[in-house]
């Protein structure tokens, strides 16, 4: 057989040498610490999300963690999470005293279903509602009657849904900005809140050093060489969307009969974090998998069953029918920025030629 000229990466940050003359530009000022970079970053999202108040903190775990804090929920406190989502949301709700209450998924969106909601977390005090490879989460099925929401918009800073941009009508927001991410700076998070109250806490937490009054707080702050990264990625923004949005019409057209994708993938406000085909079944999805990989391009399977939140927690998997069948039937293919033009042909293609 003969070997694929293509050796294409699930995903690849896009440093450019805009980015790094942006982050030598602060190596040699003398201030590396948080700084104005930090401040420029947290100016952009309040922006993006037409006012309020951003932080920036050192990650997207410690943005949920702060967020919680913030908001008063703690010990005694029950937070809902969908199960579907990675371990930070774990490790955030765990730290900040409450108890995680995992809930099921929508199989369409992958987000957390608010029926399931009903059924699994009924008195939960909080949700945090993860919009899943930027498939937008229904946040206000999920507030219900006076739930407290967290949006964790990790996926996909600037994508908007029913309600606008997300992010914007939750009580905060969260994101990240680690190696893996749409924008990253290596490691970094933000918290923006609408609420003064809730944003002001974060920001008095992260300021640890020379208070007046003590009480415990914590250094998560991010650096300006981390923000610098950011600030120069985020300069391009609307092209880092456009060319996922290209990548992804591209896979669309060239989608065989019988793979699904996930719902709301060409959406107009949308933009996509991953793009996940569905297949009907383990044997497919392994066959797909074995498909692209001859052709040189890695897929990666987006969640792992043991990964599931409720599997860490030890829960009854018979509760979660859904997300312990997406763990069984997803694939994402590679649509990061590092892609030329031949390697999308090439994905599109090799895409094209297999069969369910
Ligand atoms: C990455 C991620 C986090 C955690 O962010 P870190 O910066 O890695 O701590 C939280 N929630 C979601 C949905 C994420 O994708």
């Amino acid at each position: 057989m003969v070997s694929s000229p293509f050796k294409i990466d699930h995903n690849r940050p896009l440093i450019t040498v805009e980015d790094c003359a942006a982050v030598q530009a602060v190596l040699t000022s003398g201030w590396i610490a948080q700084g104005t970079r930090v401040q420029a970053v947290e100016g952009f999202f309040e922006r993006l999300l037409g006012g309020g108040k951003a932080c920036a903190v050192s990650s997207g775990t410690a943005a949920l963690y702060l967020a919680l804090r913030a908001m008063g929920v703690g010990r005694g406190d029950l937070v809902a999470v969908p199960t579907y989502a990675c371990s930070a949301l774990l490790n955030a709700v765990n730290l900040a005293g409450a108890a995680p209450c995992p809930v099921d998924v929508d199989a369409a969106s992958f987000n957390l279903d608010p029926r399931a909601l009903s059924d699994q977390a009924a008195e939960a005090r909080c949700v945090i509602a993860v919009h899943t490879y930027g498939a937008d989460a229904e946040i206000a099925a999920i507030r219900g009657e006076g739930r407290l929401v967290i949006e964790d918009c990790c996926h996909t800073p600037g994508g908007s849904g029913q309600a606008g941009i997300q992010g914007q009508i939750g009580d905060a927001a969260v994101f990240s900005f680690y190696a893996t991410k749409l924008i990253t700076g290596g490691q970094g998070g933000l918290v923006w809140s609408n609420n003064r109250e809730i944003a002001g806490e974060v920001e008095d937490y992260r300021q640890f050093d020379c208070r007046d009054a003590y009480y415990p707080r914590f250094n998560f702050q991010m650096t300006d060489i981390q923000a610098a990264l950011v600030e120069s990625q985020l300069k391009r923004f609307e092209l880092i969307r456009m060319r996922r949005k290209e990548i992804t019409t591209a896979y669309l057209e060239n989608l065989p009969k019988g793979l699904s994708v996930q719902i709301g993938l060409e959406d107009r406000g949308r933009i996509p974090y991953r793009f996940v085909v569905i297949t009907t079944d383990v044997s497919v999805r392994d066959a797909l998998r074995a498909h692209m990989d001859r052709a040189g391009i890695t897929c990666a399977v987006p969640l792992a069953r043991h990964e599931l939140l409720h599997r860490y927690l030890g829960i009854d998997p018979m509760k979660f029918p859904v997300a312990e069948r997406l763990v069984d039937t997803t694939l994402s293919l590679p649509i990061h920025l590092c892609l030329s033009a031949a390697e999308v042909g090439h994905i599109a293609a090799t895409l094209s030629t297999f069969k369910p």
